[in-house]
């Protein structure tokens, strides 16, 4: 089906890195694994994301089960634990850190790193209202990113968003300089522009660009809070030496975003350059129905970043047991399971004559292959051979095991 991809084995370990590294940097930061239902009621996406969000108008697998209710595939992550807070009333014991992975979903058009089907990793620190938050967030993306290898092909982007009052202040002016250029307005911006015109900021629409790249800037009309705010969270990533650019377009369109809103941004992706986006989102548990509690967070995106990996992940290298002959395949059986009890990787060569079997070894990548013939197992005995080496020795099948486990 267009936009899903079968994950084969060299990209599920790709993925699997990529989940394992960032699940053991979060839990070192403190944030715990939760995981939130694949399928929420449409209602819990349509209020985060907002009703004109690009996300809630044309990107939701949205549908009614057989009860009649109307169910979505999640598109994104946060909304589900958002739900799960309120709904489980967790907000007792705030601040809360919690990191997550899974597939999302949403109806956009097949490209290169643009699936309808993807996975994402994401953390979410809800109920921590300090600029000290925001800087903790983007430590730990960036070590995952620095941890895989692919920090230094990206750049951290920055902008403040700022707090209600500096929005409010914001929108007036920039509503008046959108009417000034509606004529250059996509038809999607000229609905949005009496809604919510800040989502303007955010189109990809090359009409829309042009007319954005001209638009005042949020900076100039941030009140003082709102200003020092963002001062705390830049002092912040300066003194633990995390570098940033700040990108003053970088806007995330939601009322319920404020202050601090970043990407990782690589060149290496063609359009699809973004691979960890996040930011403040104080106002969206109250959207919801919940206590007001402030909240900032992350995602980013598995398949893009394995796009970034610079090498595929190794499979396990395992010790092959080859019979030669089908006379001593039940032995074989038996020495391969003795060495899975143990802990080693073992498998088993089938069928064909000695030079078969070796050749099936090598297309498993086998380590070592432990060659079984009528002359070694008169001696209860099997002949090691180191597969990169070709060194083989004998060895007594019941010190197999400490041999192997010796060499490796
Ligand atoms: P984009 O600008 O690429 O559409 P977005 O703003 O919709 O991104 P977010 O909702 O912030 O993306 O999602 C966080 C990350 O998830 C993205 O930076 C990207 O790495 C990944 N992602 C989002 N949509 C897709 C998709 N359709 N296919 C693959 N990865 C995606
Ligand atoms: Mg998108």
């Amino acid at each position: 089906m267009r936009g899903t991809h079968d994950i084969l084995p060299d990209q599920s370990r790709a993925h699997r890195r990529i989940r394992e590294t960032a699940r053991e940097l979060a839990e070192r930061y403190g944030y715990a694994e939760m995981s939130t239902p694949i399928f929420e009621f449409t209602e819990v996406f349509k209020r985060t994301l907002g009703e004109t969000s690009d996300i809630v108008t044309k990107e939701m697998y949205t549908f009614a089960d057989r009860s009649g209710d109307q169910i979505t595939l999640r598109p994104e992550g946060t909304a589900g634990i958002a739900r799960a807070l309120i709904s489980g009333g967790l907000g007792q014991s705030l601040p809360l850190k919690f990191f997550y992975s899974g597939p999302m979903f949403r109806h956009e058009r097949p490209q290169k790193g643009r699936l309808r089907q993807f996975h994402q990793i994401g953390v979410e620190l809800l109920g921590a209202a300090s600029a000290m938050g925001d800087v903790e967030v983007i430590a730990l993306g960036d070590q995952i990113l620095e941890a895989l290898g692919i920090r230094g092909r990206t750049r951290l982007e920055l902008n403040t968003l700022g707090d209600s009052a500096s929005r409010a202040a914001y929108r007036e002016v920039l509503v008046a300089y959108l009417i000034s250029h509606r004529d250059g307005l996509s038809e999607d911006s000229a609905k949005r522009l009496d809604r919510n015109p800040l989502r303007i900021l955010d189109s990809k629409d090359k009409g829309d660009r042009e007319v954005v790249d001209g638009a005042p800037l949020f900076g100039d009309y941030l009140t003082d809070d709102a200003r020092a705010f963002f001062d705390r969270v830049r002092a912040g990533l300066d003194d633990l030496g995390l570098a940033y650019l700040i990108n003053p377009r970088l806007v995330r369109g939601l009322d319920y975003y404020c202050h601090t809103a970043f990407e990782y941004t690589t060149e290496h992706l063609g359009a699809q350059g973004t691979v960890l986006a996040g930011g403040r989102y104080d106002g969206l548990i109250e959207t919801m129905g919940g206590p007001p509690t402030p909240g900032v967070g992350w995602a980013a995106g598995i398949e893009r970043l394995a796009m970034l990996l610079d090498e595929q992940v190794p499979a396990v290298k395992p010790v092959v047991v080859i019979p030669v002959g089908d006379e001593f395949e039940a032995e074989a059986f038996r020495v391969t399971q003795r060495l899975r009890l143990a802990g080693i990787a073992a498998d088993i060569g089938f069928s064909g004559n000695l030079s078969r079997r070796m050749k099936r070894a090598n297309r498993m990548g086998a380590a070592y292959a432990v060659i079984l013939g009528s002359d070694e197992l008169a001696r209860d005995a099997a002949t090691l051979r180191d597969m990169e080496t070709g060194a083989q020795e004998e060895v007594a099948l019941d010190k197999l095991v400490d041999r192997l486990t010796q060499r490796r």
